[in-house]
């Protein structure tokens, strides 16, 4: 007997027909004896449709009052795949994040997972009531309704994996696996059997939205086993026990299948975009001590992350420009905010770009092999693809280019590093 922490996607959970789909899936790994709880997202499309009601009320909306409106779509799955549960006679019941509690710290909207009582959760498996926790939602210390950021109920399936000391979290989604880019971008993507953690966080953080980057993080700290598979499969399918889809691993367990020929080893992993980021030019500030902080320490105070920074070189009269990107979302408060300390910081003017994509190449062979990013540059170069800003970490690069160039540099990049599958997925 296994316990399973299985979570389902919003295309998953699209619909009366997909969630009936779901609790034949789920049914089915209950049936062979496992202890089940399921977590669940909102339906496709449910979550953009709430954040644009919450928008259109108020552009610089509360924090605390967005909760309330966009954790509501997950409530409605829950009880929804807990009712078609008890339809095919199997015992459910719903939790939501309140009830549990599932308790979250830090900022409404990128609320984080403190702890989960995993009590209730283990009662309810134990007597074969399957739980259904929707995803998502947690409360706060206040007790008030918060989120964990979109794409957070795959952290709210790692934290419940975590809580009941689950043997697997198996993540259900609309593709059946992690691939070397986004396979509906590029069709000669190939499907990885197993990914370290490392990666997947970095990738993750890239944009490669099959995981948020939080559950990855906490799975490798709690040491949850994900396996990213897909809904989309009928009865003849692979079980999910056989483990078809990819599996999130140690470095430790990595090497094992390397060895043992099961994995191959790549200088590049993989390849991932993210068009969700926003370009910020402050034009002429003081070129002194402290300019930067003036405007980076009002932004950080927001819980506005600041991913790529430029401070250009310094022009006549003591002043630069200095350039950076945070997230879309995020664009309309951090103008407000840097308007409003115009006076403090000092500069002329301010621009903003959203027609931006990041584009990175992931893989820990380039720990120890240099060459990866002037690769990089050559092959974009090749199509004639300009670089706005460049950033790395010691497993990545990344470059910042115009939005429209996205696709094909994904697919430059994907063949320019040998990752391209001999023959398109059927
Ligand atoms: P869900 O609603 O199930 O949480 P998401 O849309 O959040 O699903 O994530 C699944 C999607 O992630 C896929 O449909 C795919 O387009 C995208 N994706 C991006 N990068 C990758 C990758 N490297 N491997 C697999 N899927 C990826
Ligand atoms: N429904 C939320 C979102 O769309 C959370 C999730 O699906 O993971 O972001
Ligand atoms: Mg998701």
């Amino acid at each position: 007997m296994a316990r399973i922490v299985m979570k389902f996607g919003g295309t998953s959970m699209a619909g009366t027909e997909r969630i009936r789909r779901v609790a034949q899936i789920v049914r089915k790994q209950a049936a062979g004896g496992n202890e089940v709880a399921v977590v669940v997202s909102a339906m496709a499309g449910e979550t953009d449709r709430l954040v644009n009601f919450a928008r259109e009320a108020h552009a610089l909306y509360d924090p605390a009052e967005y909760d309330v409106v966009v954790a509501s779509g997950e409530q409605v799955t829950s009880g929804l795949l807990a009712l078609t549960l008890q339809s095919l006679g199997q015992k459910a019941r719903s939790w939501l994040g309140w009830q549990l509690p599932v308790r979250t710290i830090e900022a409404h909207a990128k609320a984080r997972v403190d702890s989960i009582d995993g009590e209730a959760l283990l009662a309810s498996m134990a007597e074969g009531t399957i739980a259904v926790i929707p995803g998502f939602q947690g409360m706060s210390a206040e007790g008030r309704v918060t989120t964990m950021g979109r794409g957070g109920s795959d952290t709210s399936a790692v934290a419940v994996a975590a809580a009941v000391g689950a043997d697997r979290c198996d993540i259900y989604t609309d593709v059946d696996g992690v691939y070397t880019t986004d396979p509906r971008i590029v069709a000669k993507a190939r499907k990885l059997k197993a990914v370290t953690y490392e990666e997947m966080l970095e990738l993750a953080s890239v944009g490669a939205k099959v995981l948020q980057t939080r559950s990855v993080s906490l799975a490798m700290k709690e040491g949850v086993r994900i396996q990213v598979l897909s809904s989309f499969v009928d009865d003849s399918a692979t079980p999910a026990d056989d483990l078809p889809g990819t599996l999130i691993v140690s470095e430790d367990e990595m090497e094992r299948m390397v060895e043992e020929g099961l994995m191959e080893r790549k200088l590049v992993t993989g390849i991932a975009h993210d068009k969700n980021e926003a370009k910020i030019i402050l034009t002429r500030v003081p070129d002194k001590p402290g300019a930067v902080a003036e405007i980076f320490g009002p932004l950080a105070e927001a819980s506005i992350n600041v991913d790529m920074i430029i401070q250009n070189v310094g022009r006549d009269k003591g002043e630069t420009d200095v350039t950076f990107t945070i997230p879309q979302t995020d664009l309309a408060r951090a103008q407000a905010l840097l308007e409003d300390k115009r006076e403090a910081i000092g500069y002329n003017r301010i621009i903003t770009d959203s027609h931006i994509a990041k584009i990175s190449v992931v893989g820990v062979g380039m720990k120890s092999h240099a060459g990866v990013a002037s690769d990089m540059f050559r092959a974009l170069a090749e199509r004639g693809i300009n670089i706005q800003a460049i950033t790395t970490s010691e497993i990545k690069v990344s470059v910042m280019i115009d939005e429209d160039e996205t696709e094909l540099a994904v697919r430059v990049l994907h063949t320019a590093y040998g990752l391209d599958a001999e023959s398109e997925p059927a």
